[in-house]
């Protein structure tokens, strides 16, 4: 489960515990967004730390499939659909900002960028108006778009709109080159450093697991935010996709497609990264993605995918397989800027709905004219954005769906004993009490490589009852998609910390 651009993952130089711990601004993240923005913000002459709980790029940045485009499968419809006209169109250009600088700073570095077309194209007929509405909504935005697909496709496409002149890359290089030079600029970069609160004061205390850093400012990069102010985690609804690279024979599509209806299905190349493989491209086909903690088998996602790919490139021989998540926002707007009751010292950046790879840097482009004070003009239309009736019935919605996971989550593990064990890659929660303990409580038993574990059943962040996803072999939240090994370390999500051993 190691993805392409991690394997081998780039070797990144970090600081180490003698490096100074006060700062003009913390970026905690060492992804796409806090790298971006640490490099802004260190360029102007700031002292900046980057805090990464894990290492550069180990979460969402280094899994994703890195298309560089703001043709967006069916995502510019959903946005107008949900805002405004206006507010499409300050997408666009703030996607536009964000794709020209990501590909104007791996162009400077001569890092490997593929130029390709970006398709979005219906699988079944139902497809159709969606890929009618897409082709609408970039026209208004004013993105020159066509409706031909010249190429032959291995499989059938019902319709289909198409942006010339997108691009496809490596995040992993992206993410090295931005370390380096925000190193070379002074900047700070610890990595394996958690940071599990803060107190805003002048300075701004941000406690961590290797203790407290200061700084006057705080951004927060971690995909969902880790602070719980301002209530983000009720607003963003957690996806989880799966992506595989390939080696075959066949001649394979030059452009990069993503499919508007379920399942969905994404399809790029990528250089080959063995000269003595033969093909000089490897085939990259992702997606079928469910919300986190909701889908009662992953694994037949993971299979439908293979299912699928077979199909279309028979005897396909899988080289990396891997999977990941980002966050939705009601309107499909990420939420950047102040973090309400931060006392206008702390900042943060989420909601991408897969499209980080400009967003995460238009974002950055924000946080940095927040703190900097030269904001584009886009960004305050953004900013200033009104939610349609549809938006607000999504995020009624989104809630109404956390609610029914906790009553069901909690109903089901309480009305069954927690097993003994369970299957070689099984996991089940029921109850359970605790040595010395007097109350019965969500208890999770899985066994994974013949160990059998047994840890709390209940997300710390808030105590939804968790749900075991059989593709991975963690245990991941259905309320607000923290994710956790089955030993009960945390890998993801606003969860500040393990679960505890039972
Ligand atoms: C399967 C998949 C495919 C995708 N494909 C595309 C694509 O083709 N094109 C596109 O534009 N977008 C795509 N995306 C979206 C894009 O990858 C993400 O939006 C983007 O990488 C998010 O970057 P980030 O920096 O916000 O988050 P991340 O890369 O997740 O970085 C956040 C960092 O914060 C760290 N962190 C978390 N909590 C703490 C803490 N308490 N203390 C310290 N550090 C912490 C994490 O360890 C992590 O390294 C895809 C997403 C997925 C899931």
């Amino acid at each position: 489960m190691t993805s392409l651009w991690l394997d081998p993952a780039p070797i990144i130089e970090t600081d180490g515990a003698d490096s100074p711990r006060a700062f003009d601004e913390v970026v905690v993240g060492a992804g796409l967004t806090g790298l971006v923005t640490a490099v802004l913000l260190a360029r102007a002459g700031r002292r900046v730390g980057v805090l990464e709980a894990r290492t550069v790029g180990a979460v969402t940045t280094g899994n994703t499939t890195a298309k560089l485009s703001v043709l967006q499968g069916a995502h510019l419809q959903h946005v107008r659909r949900r805002t405004s006209e206006r507010v499409l169109r300050a997408y666009v250009e703030a996607n536009l900002a964000g794709q020209a600088w990501l590909r104007a700073y791996l162009a400077e570095r001569g890092l490997p960028v593929q130029v390709r077309d970006a398709v979005s194209f219906a699988a079944s007929p139902d497809g159709r108006s969606t890929v009618e509405r897409e082709v609408e909504a970039a026209r208004s935005a004013g993105l020159p778009v066509t409706t031909q697909l010249a190429e032959q496709l291995p499989f059938e496409v019902h319709a289909a709109v198409r942006l010339r002149d997108q691009a496809q890359f490596d995040p992993m290089d992206a993410l090295a080159a931005l370390a380096a030079e925000f190193r070379a600029l002074g900047g700070v970069i610890r990595t394996g450093v958690r940071m599990t609160g803060a107190r805003v004061g002048r300075p701004v205390r941000v406690r961590t697991t290797a203790g407290e850093f200061t700084a006057e400012r705080l951004v927060i990069a971690t995909g969902i935010p880790i602070l719980d102010r301002g209530l983000y985690f009720a607003k963003l609804r957690g996806h989880r996709s799966y992506a595989a690279a390939y080696r075959t024979d066949a001649p394979l599509p030059q452009g990069m497609y993503l499919s508007v209806d379920s399942p969905t299905r994404s399809i790029r190349t990528a250089p080959e990264p063995d000269v003595a493989a033969g093909a000089p491209e490897l085939l990259l086909v992702g997606g079928y993605g469910h919300e986190v903690g909701r889908e009662p088998s992953p694994r037949s996602r993971v299979d439908g995918l293979e299912a699928w790919t077979q199909q279309v490139w028979p005897g396909a021989r899988q080289t990396h397989r891997w999977s990941a998540q980002d966050y939705e926002t009601p309107h499909g707007v990420p939420f950047v800027g102040w973090l309400p009751r931060g006392r206008g010292r702390v900042f943060v950046a989420t909601g991408y709905d897969k499209w980080g790879m400009t967003n995460a840097v238009q974002c950055a482009l924000t946080l940095a004219g927040d703190l900097l004070g030269e904001l584009p003009e886009w960004a305050r239309t953004l900013r200033h954005r009104v939610s349609r009736p549809a938006a607000i019935g999504a995020g009624i919605g989104m809630n109404a769906a956390v609610a029914k996971h906790y009553a069901v989550g909690w109903a089901r593990a309480m009305t069954r004993p927690a097993p003994d064990a369970t299957p070689e890659g099984g996991g089940a929660v029921g109850r359970a009490t605790r040595p010395g303990g007097r109350v019965p409580l969500p208890t999770a038993v899985s066994t994974v490589d013949g160990v059998t574990c047994r840890v709390s059943g209940m997300c710390p962040h808030l105590g939804a009852v968790l749900a075991w996803n059989d593709a991975e072999r963690t245990w991941d939240c259905p309320a607000h998609a923290s994710r956790f090994t089955a030993d009960g370390r945390l890998l993801e999500g606003p969860a500040k910390r393990g679960l505890r051993t039972r």
